[in-house]
């Protein structure tokens, strides 16, 4: 399994008509579930959500871009979110990576809907390197991700579209296969080809049961599409959080003025302040004196 490299592959079929995207991403969901230590439903909540999240930036025009998917339902794990970049890169992060409810649903899947919630909403945002970012929302249809992410598609892009997602989480909580496939139908394709397509995919094993075979991303598209598949792009893909002190100290400095000198004031008798990222759970320490100095700086940035 350590061998197994995560990628996704970025695909066209019937002369372009048809976009279509697949991914293994069992080493990506792996490292989410080791950082945040979740539970089974929720690791294949937030796995599911990172594995479409990825497949959402590989729709992205430049690797510097970014797009975040939220989802807030009314389930016990709170906001779930993931965001990926144009360069394959993930990262998540998930309020309660520990819910305590029933992990498996009477269909022996994992709970992932009932970690979840199946009410609230799924937000998608895209960073395109301008000032403010495309925001599209919609109401969750089941808390399953895969669907929901296939409804935003659909409804707020309006690209007819199915999404399969799918993570394997063995009985002691490791990760055993985690992937999936995006296929999206543009103008133009027939209503037989729709058809034809709609079939395949029905038909298709579950996403992880065909990652756990052996299969690839390629093989599971031309399960889909045969011969008629044309890998465009293969492209690495990997858990990066992309945090630093640096980062850390400007988003200490948007929380303002007062609320900086309230938190030098609370850690003044420690003498160092302790910030953890929620993407990796990395901690950053920051000295009394070097937030004095962010103080500083913020209150002179008030004053220009
Ligand atoms: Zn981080």
């Amino acid at each position: 399994m350590g061998l197994r490299e995560d990628y996704l592959v970025r695909a066209q079929a019937h002369g372009g008509l048809v976009r279509a995207f697949a991914i293994d991403a069992t080493g990506v969901v792996s490292e989410l579930r080791r950082v945040h230590n979740t539970e089974p439903a929720v690791t294949a909540a937030l796995g599911r959500l990172a594995t479409g999240a990825l497949l959402f930036g590989s729709m992205l025009k430049e690797p510097e871009h970014v797009v975040s998917v939220r989802v807030l339902g009314d389930g016990p794990a709170g906001t779930l979110l993931a965001t990926a970049t144009g360069r394959g890169e993930v990262r998540g992060l998930v309020t309660h990576a520990h819910t305590g409810i029933e992990q498996v649903k009477e269909n022996g899947k994992l709970n992932v809907s009932g970690v979840v919630g199946s009410n609230g909403r799924l937000t998608v945002a895209r960073h395109l390197g301008i000032r403010h970012p495309y925001v599209g929302v919609v109401e969750l249809v089941s808390g399953e991700i895969g669907e929901d992410l296939a409804h935003y598609l659909r409804s707020s892009e309006q690209t007819p579209s199915a999404v399969g997602l799918g993570v394997f989480v063995h009985r002691d909580g490791n990760v055993m296969a985690a992937g999936g496939y995006i296929v999206q139908l543009l103008p133009g394709v027939t209503e037989r080809t729709a058809a034809e397509i709609d079939e395949a995919i029905r038909a298709l094993p579950h996403p992880t049961s065909m990652l756990r075979g052996g299969d690839t991303p390629e093989l599971v598209l031309s399960r889909i599409f045969g011969d008629d598949v044309e890998v465009l792009e293969r492209r690495p893909v990997r858990f990066h959080c992309p945090c630093s002190k640096g980062r850390v100290e400007r988003a200490l400095m948007l929380l303002g003025e007062s609320e900086l000198r309230a938190i030098h004031e609370k850690d003044r008798a420690a003498g160092f302040t302790e910030v953890t990222c929620e993407f990796c759970t990395a901690r950053y320490e920051l000295s009394s004196a070097e937030l004095l100095v962010l103080i500083a700086a913020t209150s002179a940035s008030r004053v220009a």
